[in-house]
């Protein structure tokens, strides 16, 4: 069975596309076989992993609005990782969909002949809660939010929730919340420890283990257009692999999904 991830979260600059490219990563390299999906018009996903959206003829754009065989559209990485990428043309999607029935299972559609050719899939959503993000939740099995541990981050969780909620109501009923990832942490500090047991209590929501900690390593590697788990060895690497372990023992029913607890 395959194992549909979307990440979301419509605030920008949370760290999704981040999370979506190293959980990717991680996950390949304990030998599973990962698809991800590029859902966000600005092509950050594709771009981060070494492919120039300028430069490619077609995308998860033609393949949502069914102009293209979902097959003749992925690309390899660098890393071994397949790609649905994402072009600006994406950013037409929205209104093009919006005309058609049945425009929130595009995506769903559009995966099933591949299914099988994976073990994981996992989908970049873009920072909105537009028809591409309800593409996305759709498509999934279960959802991961991740959340920069700084002031104000609670802002917007409850309209992603209420959203998780609909969908789960009308497009997808076995849709479950796996819970927030700290991102961005800052362990020296109390700060992102109380930001996340605010939220935490506030919406019941579990937090996922490890935190993610903040590092430059990130910022340097998606510039080059690998992950930070090709380069040298480093802590945001570890993390993400600590999480795609995590993820598998608990996807595989061998263990509960761990969390951590920020008052500890
Ligand atoms: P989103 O997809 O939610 O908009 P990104 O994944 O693009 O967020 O991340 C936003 C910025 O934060 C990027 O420049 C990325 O390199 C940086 N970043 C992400 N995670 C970390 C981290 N753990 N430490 C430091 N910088 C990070
Ligand atoms: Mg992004």
């Amino acid at each position: 069975m395959t194992t549909i991830l979307a990440v979301a979260n419509q605030k920008g600059g949370v760290a999704k596309t981040t999370t979506v490219a190293s959980l990717a990563a991680a996950l390949h390299a304990l030998d599973r076989r990962v698809l991800v999906v590029d859902l966000d018009p600005q092509g950050c996903l594709t771009f981060s992993l070494g492919h120039n959206p300028d430069k490619l003829d077609s995308s998860v754009h033609e393949v949502l609005t069914g102009d293209a065989k979902v097959e003749d559209v992925l690309i390899e990485t660098a890393e071994g990782i397949v790609l649905l990428p994402a072009t600006i043309d994406l950013a037409g999607a929205e209104a093009l969909l919006l005309m058609r029935a049945g425009r929130e299972f595009a995506l769903k559609r559009a995966l099933a002949p591949i299914l099988e050719d994976f073990d994981v899939v996992v989908i970049d959503c873009p920072p909105s809660l537009g028809v591409l993000t309800l593409n996305g939740l759709t498509a999934a099995q279960s959802v991961l939010v991740p959340l920069q541990c700084e002031t104000l981050a609670h802002r917007g969780v409850g309209q992603l929730l209420r959203t998780v909620s609909e969908v789960q109501q009308i497009t997808n009923p076995d849709l479950t919340l796996l819970g927030a990832l700290p991102t961005l942490f800052d362990a020296r500090t109390t700060h992102s420890r109380d930001v996340l047991g605010d939220v935490s209590d506030r919406y019941s929501l579990p937090v996922l283990a490890p935190p993610i900690p903040r590092t430059v390593r990130f910022a340097e590697a998606s510039a080059s257009g690998a992950t930070v788990l090709s380069g040298r060895k480093n802590k945001g690497a570890q993390a993400y692999r600590e999480l795609a372990e995590n993820l598998l023992a608990y996807w595989d029913g061998q263990a509960d999904l761990k969390t951590y607890d920020p008052a500890e």
